[in-house]
């Protein structure tokens, strides 16, 4: 049986690796920072990426960036005896990278599934990811019974690599200002002598409303357990990649512009931290 890739355990990788080792395919995973600690249970743990190439097909990335899954690719079309036709990207890496690695790989006949993921650590975990694709449609057909395991929303939004970036990125463009005005809001209400769990509930049941004021502020922000899974160095990435790639076709960008402003402020003063950190942030935000 040809065994299945998966490139990139963190902490999204991780569970939805291990969704597909559950449902018995055989698995090959490989990640850089240490497999035997990240792999699933049940999978075959490689080497390098050349060692994934050389048997696995598909193979699936979850990796931080744009230059990440580029080095990966150049790496897989490096390997002269290769088991790799397909390669599904689950990472946000914007269009300029998915278009890069779908050109490199092409130059060796492999096809890049672009295909970026929403729902956070717990939709990786449950399952519940949107999982949102392009490219080309013998490719995707492929692959499409290993994507429904990840996630029980399937979109297929284009056949361009890129495409289902441009979805991804405008999807966290507005789950970022979500966030952050949730926050601005919240301290606002604070200083009024609000207190935050009544004013989610009161924002809950009005037009308000929204993902942060819903899951995030009541799990992660009045618990104080700050562990939504999401860092801050990702998220600004992710906005400044929007808001550089909606300059670049004269796109409207104005509430873009100051929300990366402020989320690459939180990234520079601490990568590492839990998105909904920027609850603190905005407290001392220069
Ligand atoms: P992460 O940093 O937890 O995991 C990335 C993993 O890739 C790490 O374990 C790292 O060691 C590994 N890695 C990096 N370079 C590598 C290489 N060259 N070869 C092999 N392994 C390598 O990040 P994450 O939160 O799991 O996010 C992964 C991707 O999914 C990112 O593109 C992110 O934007 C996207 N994403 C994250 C979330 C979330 O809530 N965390 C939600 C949706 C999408």
């Amino acid at each position: 049986m040809t065994p299945i890739g998966f490139i990139g355990l963190g902490n999204m990788g991780g569970p939805m690796s291990a969704h597909l080792a559950a449902a018995g395919h055989e698995l090959l995973v490989y990640d850089a920072a240490g497999t035997a600690e990240r792999a699933p249970a049940g999978a075959r743990h490689a080497a390098s990426v050349a060692d994934v190439a050389a048997e696995a097909e598909p193979v699936f990335l979850s990796l931080p960036d744009g230059p990440a899954v580029i080095g990966v690719c150049q790496a897989i079309v490096a390997v002269s005896e290769r088991a790799t036709r397909t390669v599904v990207d689950l990472s946000t890496v914007g269009i300029a990278a998915a278009e890069e690695a779908a050109r490199r790989l092409r130059t060796a006949g492999i096809e890049y599934v672009d295909s970026p993921v929403s729902g956070g650590v717990r939709g990786a975990r449950e399952a519940t990811l949107a999982v949102m694709s392009a490219g080309d449609p013998e490719a995707l057909a492929r692959v499409e019974p290993l994507l429904q395991l990840l996630g029980s929303n399937r979109f297929v939004v284009g056949t361009e690599p890129g495409q289902a970036q441009a979805m991804k990125l405008l999807n966290n463009f507005l789950s970022a200002v979500a966030t952050l005005a949730t926050s601005e809001a919240i301290r606002f209400g604070e200083r009024r002598g609000l207190e935050m769990g009544l004013m989610l509930d009161v924002l809950n049941a009005s037009s308000g409303r929204n993902r942060a004021t819903e899951d995030k502020f009541p799990r992660c922000v009045l618990t104080g357990t700050f562990d939504n899974g999401f860092t801050a160095n990702l998220l600004a990435k992710d906005v400044g990649l929007y808001y550089h790639a909606a300059r670049e076709i004269e796109s409207p960008a104005s509430v873009a512009e100051t929300v990366s402003r402020v989320w690459e402020a939180m990234a520079a003063e601490a990568p590492g931290a839990d998105t909904t950190r920027m609850y603190e942030f905005v407290e001392r935000e220069p």
